[in-house]
């Protein structure tokens, strides 16, 4: 029987290893799935790979897997990042989902002059990534971080990251990173409101900072961060 159901887990991966499942895991796999002793499951842990294991134990508080056989090395996606101004709760958990699925290394949430909202739930944006990654075969959690302010994280940033920054002053434009080298980048993406003027005025200002255009029509921000890691992906990521 192959085994379809995807869990990341905070244990080692290897042959022969014993894995204990959660509470939450157990009822997802014995109460929601009604996989039962002897079923298969496929493990990872952001280390190890992907392992397909055996239920040795299904309680309703808890289980055993044991792993068999390794089904897919580390994947660790391209070093890139997706910064992003939050927006409604809905479109923000799409961001965080699609990111994953799209080979983001690592989510930073920003808080830009004209973001609406001014906290956020890290914990479920996490739990979002988690899943994603779960269902997309990845075997790599991209780590989501707390909101941060845009201006405090520009001042700490490393120079060495470039940043791509899609600026919709300048939809219309062609857009391409023909020439663009490769290395460490983050993507940035703002809010409904757009990036304010002074925002502007400084991200036009950094030498590392290379504004792109996405295309002839304004996107909303969900579909901005889907066409930039797409963009940059196909030009200069893992889909090559
Ligand atoms: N309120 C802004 C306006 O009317 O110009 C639009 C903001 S847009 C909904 C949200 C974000 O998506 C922008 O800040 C930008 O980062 C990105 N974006 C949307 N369309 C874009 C385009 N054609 N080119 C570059 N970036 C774009």
């Amino acid at each position: 029987m192959t085994a379809k159901i995807r869990l990341c887990v905070d244990h080692p991966l290897g042959t022969g290893q014993s894995v204990p499942l959660t509470e939450a895991q157990a009822h997802y796999l014995f109460g929601v799935m009604r996989l039962g002793a002897e079923g298969q499951v496929l493990l990872f842990n952001g280390r190890d790979g992907e392992w397909r294991a055996r239920i040795a134990q299904a309680g309703k508080r808890g289980g055993l897997a044991e792993c068999e056989e390794q089904t897919a090395p580390q994947r660790m996606p391209p070093d890139l990042w997706l910064v992003f101004a939050p927006v409604k709760k809905a479109r923000t958990d799409f961001i965080v989902e699609k990111a994953v699925e799209l080979g983001a290394a690592r989510i930073l949430p920003v808080q830009t002059d004209f973001t609406n909202s001014e906290r956020i739930r890290q914990d479920r944006l996490q739990a979002h990534a988690l899943e994603a990654a779960e269902q997309c075969g990845a075997t790599h959690v991209p780590v989501v971080e707390d909101l941060a302010q845009l201006d405090k994280l520009l001042a700490r940033w490393d120079e060495g990251r470039r940043i791509l920054w899609a600026d919709e002053s300048r939809a219309g434009a062609a857009a391409t990173l023909a020439g663009a080298a490769p290395g460490p980048w983050a993507i940035l993406v703002g809010p409904e409101g757009g990036f304010s003027p002074s925002e502007r005025a400084r991200l036009s200002g950094l030498s590392h900072v290379t504004p792109i255009s996405l295309g002839p029509r304004i996107l909303r921000a969900d579909t901005a961060a889907c066409a930039a890691l797409t963009l940059w992906q196909a030009a200069l990521g893992d889909w090559t």
